[in-house]
């Protein structure tokens, strides 16, 4: 029985609807393409037909739900792989620093969290990527302070009606057993471990359309130690789905720190911790060599790109043209709301389209493939490959809507209007409809309110964005009090 603390799950839509007039419809799918004059129609919690509106059976012409598609492009639901939900109550701290000068920038703030803002800050994360068109994320908790657990996260994700896999991490090597952590914000290894269990017993759903499932995820091997990476794997793999996430090869800082701890690489660690099976995936690989890139692709090991958080903290330029050539799965993730400031796959897509180009090949990345990254790549990674990332009948109900008609930043772009949400729009686009697991999240722009506690019978609440916002702020104030402009990283 989950804890009340967590929320309650919400029961699985019961009914149908029907979103048909859809200008274009970019199914990501291999057999159905990218469709004109499109509709689809879901049942219940699951996709049932998708097609050509001219070709809808007579039997499903009628639906408890009608959404007109007419000036839209509809897409998979997108799905985020790197998060840490957690920091987004300090957005542009640290402005000017590499990674390991970043987090110990951060760190002493991030030890005054606490339960209420850590779900604050994971709600607003979870709002701003619902918003950009992400149905399903993960979101990499590592610190632990005061009273926060996961549970906190969960709550967040279910007032939303996200679709959730957070990932428990921790740490337990601070300074003084050479980690980089202050040693007052790590935890026991035996108590990490013990708190794993317990939100896989309590939280973790294998089933086929689940919208909860627990990953474990140590931070990174700057924080823990080799044993607890190998317990952790060893925990994951005694239960079905459960999957293993950190951080790996982020910068040259890493690769620094690898050798001088350990005298190896990135792909002699994974493979000395057990976490070198198709059930790991990794954050960053920002300098992932040609070998490890070829062990990945062999082992089925995935990586979440997270290209604005390694441009913002000058960590480099990820080889995705090279991984997706070796036959690497690549997803996107936003990364932290410290290290990117937003959260928005959209705008990860776009901004590694661009990068890839960015060393003189135009055809370093796609739009197409950017966009198959943001949906089939991160539904890989997260081992979901089966029912979410594609619109097509049989995979779960998570579809997003954005409404390109009518709107100055795609005017004129009709020649390609699937391409015109990566190609214009820089700051990204917000979706007009957002559907996950058969309910709708977001009607025509606006955020609705997802748990069960707030959710009107009958109707459909409104979220509550401007008391969210007013929490975030105040809860911005409470964990910064104190600490001069400087030490917090201000230019
Ligand atoms: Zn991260």
């Amino acid at each position: 029985m989950a804890s009340p603390r967590a929320g309650v799950p919400r029961p699985a839509a019961k009914g149908t609807i029907l979103i048909r007039d859809i200008s274009q419809l970019a199914t990501q799918n291999d057999e159905l393409g990218e469709i004109s004059d499109a509709a689809i129609f879901i049942r219940d919690n699951v996709i049932e037909w998708v097609g050509k509106s001219a070709d809808l059976p007579a039997e499903l012409a009628e639906a408890d739900r009608v959404i007109s598609g007419k000036g839209h492009v509809f897409m998979p639901g997108m799905v985020n792989t790197h998060a840490h939900m957690f920091q987004s109550l300090n957005r542009c701290m640290a402005q000017d620093q590499l990674l390991h000068g970043w987090l110990k920038t951060l760190y002493p703030v991030w030890s005054r969290l606490t339960a209420d803002s850590v779900y604050t800050s994971t709600q607003v994360a979870i709002a701003e990527l619902l918003l950009s068109g992400c149905t399903t994320s993960s979101d990499h908790l590592y610190m632990f302070p005061n009273d926060v657990t996961l549970d906190d996260t969960i709550r967040a994700a279910r007032s939303l009606g996200l679709r959730f896999h957070p990932v428990r991490g921790g740490m337990s090597a601070g300074v003084s057993k050479g980690g980089i952590a202050p040693d007052s914000v790590v935890e026991e290894e035996d108590a990490i471990l013990a708190d794993m269990e317990r939100c896989i017993t309590t939280y973790h759903d294998n089933s086929k359309y689940s919208m909860l499932r627990i990953s474990l995820g140590p931070s990174s091997q700057k924080t823990v130690t080799h044993e607890l990476m190998i317990s952790s794997a060893r925990l994951a793999r005694r239960h079905p789905g459960v999957r293993l996430h950190t951080h790996l090869a982020e910068n040259e800082e890493d690769i620094v720190y690898t050798h001088k701890m350990y005298g190896y690489r990135f792909g002699e660690y994974i493979q000395a911790v057990e976490w070198d099976k198709c059930d790991c995936w990794f954050a960053h690989c920002v300098k992932l060599n040609e070998g490890e890139r070829a062990l990945f692709a062999q082992r089925g090991i995935g990586v979440a790109h997270c290209p604005s958080s390694n441009t913002r903290l000058a960590s480099g330029i990820a080889p995705v043209r090279a991984m997706l050539d070796q036959g690497v799965n690549v997803g996107l993730g936003v990364d932290g709301a410290c290290s990117s400031d937003a959260a928005s796959i959209l705008a990860e897509a776009r901004l590694a389209l661009l990068l890839q180009r960015a060393g003189g090949d135009p055809r370093g990345l796609g739009v197409r493939e950017a966009l198959r990254m943001a949906t089939r790549g991160g539904a890989a990674n997260l081992g979901r490959g089966d029912v979410l990332g594609q619109v097509a009948p049989g995979f779960a109900a998570d579809v997003v809507g954005f409404k390109v008609e009518g709107k100055i930043a795609y005017a004129g772009a009709g020649i390609d209007p699937v391409a015109s949400l990566l190609l214009c729009a820089p700051t990204s686009g917000t979706v007009n409809w957002s559907i996950i697991d058969g309910h709708v999240v977001v009607k025509e722009g606006v955020l609705l309110a997802g748990d069960v506690d707030q959710q009107v019978v009958g109707a459909e609440a409104e979220f509550d964005v401007a008391g969210m916002c007013a929490a975030a702020d105040k809860f911005c104030r409470e964990l910064t009090a104190g600490v001069s402009e400087a030490a917090l990283g201000k230019q």
